[in-house]
Parts: C-alpha cells; sequence; structure tokens
C-alpha cells in the first residue's frame, strides 16, 4: 500500500488531497500544525508539529518512511508576507528545503525511491515581461512570499540531481468554497451572498484591475499527484491559461447573485492595494498536459458560480 505523508493538512489544498488519496486507498499520514483546523477526513493519521522543527520533522519522516511527500504548508497569503516576511522565509524556504533534505535521507535509508511535490507558486515570477508564463519564464519575485517560493522551488533542481523525484508544481490561484475571505475571491463571494441577501453594506476591494487565472482547487490537486507519481520529475506549471481581473470576477458573483446594478456597491480602498502587485499572472499548462495527462475541468463562470451558491447556502 502506498504511504503518503501531507503536510498544510489544514489547509483547502490539504482537506482536498487526502481525501482524493483516502479515496484511492492510500495511507495518508499528515502534520497538524497547533490550532490549525483538520479537515473532515476520517482516516488520515494527523501528527502534531512544527515544518520549521527541522529536526522532529526529519525523526518522524524517517519513522514513517512515506512513499510521497506532498509540501503544502505555507504562509499562503502575499498580504501576510509583507508582515511576516522572516517567518515567510522560514516555512515557506529554508524549512521546505529541509523536508526535501529528509526525503533524502528516507529514500537513502530505505533504498527505494521518495516522491515529493513542492507547491511552488506563480508568484515566483513576480512581475513577469511575458503572458502566459512557463516553466522557463525569468524567475524574479516581488514579495516575500515569492521570493521564499523561489528558493525552494530552486532547491528542488538541487535535490533533482541528487536522484530525489522532487517536483516543483508552480500553482497559480486555485479556489474553492473552502478558500479563507482573506483571499479575494472568497472575499467577494461571501460579501456578495451577505449583499444578495440583505445586508446593507458594501463590497471594499483594493487593486480591482489586477489579472489572475483562477483555477478550481480539487483540479490542482490532482495535478499535484500526478506529479508525484510522473515518471520524470521537474518543474510544472499548474494553470488554466485564462486569465480575468478582479473586476471580472466580481461583476461574475454578482451576475450568478442576481444583482444587475453592481458598481455602485464596490469601493476600491488604497490602503488595500499592496506595495507591489503582480499585474497579470497567467500560466501556461502546456507541459503539465504533455507529460501529466493534466487538464483543468472547471472553467471561470462555473467556478465563480459554485463558490457564489455556496456562500449563498451558508
Ligand atoms: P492554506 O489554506 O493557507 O494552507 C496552508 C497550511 O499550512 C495551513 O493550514 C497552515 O496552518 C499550514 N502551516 C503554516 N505554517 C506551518 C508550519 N510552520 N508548519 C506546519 N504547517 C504550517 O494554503 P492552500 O491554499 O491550501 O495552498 C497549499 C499550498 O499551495 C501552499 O504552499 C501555497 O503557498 C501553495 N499555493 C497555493 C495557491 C492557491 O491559490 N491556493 C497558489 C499558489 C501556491 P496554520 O493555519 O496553522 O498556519
Ligand atoms: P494572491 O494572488 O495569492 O495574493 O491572492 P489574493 O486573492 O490575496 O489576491 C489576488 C489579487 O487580488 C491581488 O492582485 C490583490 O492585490 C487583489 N486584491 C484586490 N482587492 C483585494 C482584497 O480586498 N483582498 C485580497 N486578498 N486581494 C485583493
Amino acid at each position: 500500500m502506498t504511504r503518503a505523508f501531507i503536510t498544510g493538512i489544514g489547509g483547502q489544498d490539504g482537506g482536498y488531497l487526502a481525501e482524493r488519496l483516502l479515496a484511492e486507498g492510500v495511507e495518508v499520514h499528515a502534520l497538524a500544525h497547533e490550532q490549525e483546523p483538520l479537515p473532515e477526513a476520517p482516516g488520515v493519521e494527523l501528527h502534531s508539529g512544527d515544518l520549521t522543527r527541522v529536526e522532529e520533522v526529519r525523526a518522524l519522516l524517517l519513522d514513517l518512511a512515506p512513499d510521497e511527500v506532498y509540501n503544502l504548508a505555507a504562509i499562503s497569503s502575499v498580504a501576510r508576507s509583507w508582515g511576516q516576511p522572516d517567518l515567510t522565509a522560514q516555512v515557506n524556504g529554508t524549512a521546505a528545503v529541509a523536508l526535501m533534505e529528509s526525503a533524502l535521507q528516507v529514500q537513502e535509508k530505505r533504498g527505494s525511491r521518495v516522491r515529493l511535490v513542492q507547491a511552488s507558486s506563480a508568484e515566483i515570477f513576480g512581475q513577469p515581461d511575458v503572458t502566459p508564463q512557463d516553466e522557463s519564464t525569468t524567475i524574479r519575485p516581488v514579495n516575500p512570499y515569492g521570493a521564499a517560493k523561489a528558493y525552494a522551488h530552486l532547491s528542488a533542481d538541487v535535490y533533482r540531481g541528487r536522484d530525489l523525484h522532487v517536483v516543483s508544481a508552480i500553482l497559480y490561484n486555485h479556489e474553492s468554497p473552502r478558500r479563507p475571505a482573506t483571499f479575494v475571491t472568497r472575499k467577494i463571494t461571501s460579501t456578495v451572498a451577505a449583499l444578495a441577501t440583505g445586508w446593507d453594506g458594501r463590497l471594499t476591494l483594493g487593486n480591482l484591475d489586477a489579472r489572475r487565472d483562477w483555477g478550481w482547487a480539487p483540479d490542482y490537486v490532482d495535478a499535484l499527484v500526478r506529479a508525484a507519481r510522473a515518471d520524470v520529475p521537474g518543474d510544472f506549471v499548474i494553470a488554466t491559461g485564462v486569465g480575468h481581473s478582479v473586476r471580472d470576477f466580481a461583476a461574475a458573483a454578482f451576475r450568478r447573485a442576481g444583482i444587475d446594478d453592481w458598481e455602485g456597491l464596490v469601493d476600491s480602498d488604497p490602503g488595500l492595494v499592496r506595495p507591489a502587485d503582480p499585474s497579470e499572472l497567467v500560466g501556461d499548462a502546456s507541459r503539465a498536459r504533455e507529460h501529466l495527462g493534466w487538464a483543468p475541468t472547471v472553467d471561470f463562470e462555473e467556478l465563480v458560480g459554485r463558490m457564489v451558491d455556496a456562500d449563498l447556502g451558508r
């Protein structure tokens, strides 16, 4: 039986990944971080810990000797990374690389292949010169989150050089009803649902012109599993290839909720505009299509619709 180890189990992707692996009959172990809210995934064996406590995590990994390791733990909010750049560097950067070293030690100890997937991010490209971006796009992050993810991303290649199967999955924004409202998509859908059900307030956003490539989170989790099991490890952009602005997202959400005259309900607060914010991140996932047989299954309108419906249902 395949044994997997997941970090970041309490997050959006961790829950979907655990459900997916359990359904396949995989034995799932996970690092449970402090007060992290845990998914409803009976069957996951939880081990409390913190990714930055490198020696403890290494001892745990050597003990479990998993076949697949999925590193999803992160300070995943760019906005938060500006306030905690040092912690972001530790969790998203050095601790991720330490996990690669631990996986290599497991592989050497047990004498058979360990497969590690690192959740990288489009933010490693910062303010790119080209759209869409692919695996060859220049790495030039513009915020502490992207810089820390870039360090782990580059280290994946270092560990491939040491014969570890490490995939760096360059994930573009992916969303679901499980996304916290600290991210713009869920902030929009939860506020629109409140407005549609009688709340007398306003939707206050920052940069309405930023363009992102938003996909459906379970599709991206599917890509992570395919990447772990690929014949040859490498870097893979995981994206839909279609960009929309924050304004487009708001418009689609209001449409779904049946509110036509929405523009007067939205404000842009300069205080919510970031010190540096990529204006357009859209990915070309051709390599993942070709080598992993991966493709997104949910388009933009459907994604927004599912999130709005879930918030109306709440
Ligand atoms: P998420 O919901 O924020 O989940 C991340 C999890 O990591 C949280 O449950 C968090 O627990 C945990 N964590 C933080 N610090 C930790 C530590 N020191 N030790 C152990 N666990 C720790 O993120 P997500 O949306 O599922 O994303 C999964 C991964 O994909 C992340 O690495 C993210 O950066 C990357 N990614 C996501 C997107 C996206 O659009 N979702 C795009 C690109 C890349 P606490 O709450 O206790 O801190
Ligand atoms: P990110 O791409 O991982 O940083 O995901 P977010 O959902 O936090 O932000 C996506 C884009 O929406 C960025 O360009 C933000 O600047 C922009 N944005 C505009 N208004 C808001 C807001 O009120 N909250 C957040 N989180 N982002 C906003």
